[in-house]
């Protein structure tokens, strides 16, 4: 498996080198909005510390992230009103992953819905105004 990139592109959000509309963060962990969204309110849970993936994530690292993901899964049904949640989690190219840090992406599921394709940018004043919500009900 290839090494760690500093240069990828969560590493910069991370850094704040580009812009991010920030949900949540805490010692370990980020959570921000995907700009490309498959669901009204699909974000990113990232681990603060460097990792690729699933694959090379420490125990710690792990267990950080998921209760994010977690809290942010409550939050998502809480401030969105959704009926469900779907956690995707991608690990090198062939298994679907882009951005090489470690990633769970939380999509807040309705009654019905599909996922939409990926690759489609959202409208950021949207993204930006479900962000406020999801903000309001993290507990
Ligand atoms: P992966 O396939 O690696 O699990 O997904 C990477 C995710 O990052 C995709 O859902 C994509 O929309 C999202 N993404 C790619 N570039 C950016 C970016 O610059 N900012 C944000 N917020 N999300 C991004």
């Amino acid at each position: 498996m290839a090494a760690y990139d500093p240069d990828n592109i969560f590493a910069k959000i991370l850094r704040g080198e580009i812009p991010s509309t920030r949900v949540y963060e805490d010692e370990a962990t980020l959570v921000f909005m995907d700009i490309m969204p498959r669901a009204p309110g699909h974000c990113l849970v990232i681990p603060k510390t460097p990792c690729r993936n699933l694959l090379d994530a420490s125990a710690e690292q792990l267990s950080a992230v998921i209760a994010t993901v977690q809290k942010m899964s409550h939050a998502v049904m809480k401030g969105l009103g959704a009926d469900g949640v779907t956690i995707q989690q991608f690990n090198e190219a062939p298994g679907g992953q882009e951005v090489f840090h470690l990633h769970f992406h939380v999509l807040p599921r309705h009654e019905g819905d599909k996922v939409g394709p990926p690759g489609v940018m959202g409208d950021m004043a949207e993204i930006a105004a479900i962000a406020e919500k999801i903000r309001a009900a993290v507990s």
